[in-house]
């Protein structure tokens, strides 16, 4: 776990490098990642996601397209919403649930938390 304070994380959103590798994505995959694996649904992206959250990584990956999905403003909030059940669950036992194993596949999290 990396302490990542707020305040260079806005400084990293805003930096040039960001904005140039969040636009690429942008145009490469212009829907939605997860409505598209998970319901074969093409809808248009909004925005640009980190899928191993930044505070996770080292400062050096953070601009690395490989860990970054494009998805729509829903799938956005209800990865946000998982992740942050998803932790307080961690905190109680350690254990992500059955049901949050399936979303945390569906949002290519899964292989980041130790299951055991
Ligand atoms: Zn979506």
């Amino acid at each position: 776990m990396y302490n990542v304070d707020r305040s260079s994380k806005q400084q990293f959103y805003q930096s040039k490098e960001w904005v140039q590798v969040r636009n690429f994505k942008r145009v490469a995959n212009p829907y939605c990642e997860i409505c598209e694996r998970v319901n074969g649904l093409i809808v248009p992206m909004s925005e640009v996601d980190h899928i191993q959250d930044i505070d996770e990584l080292p400062r050096s990956r953070w601009l690395e397209i490989d860990n970054l999905q494009s998805l729509c403003k829903p799938c956005h909030s209800a990865k946000s919403i998982t992740r942050h059940k998803q932790k307080v669950k961690e905190a109680k036992d350690n254990q992500p649930s059955e049901e949050q194993k399936i979303l945390l596949k569906a949002f290519g999290l899964l292989g980041a938390i130790p299951t055991s």
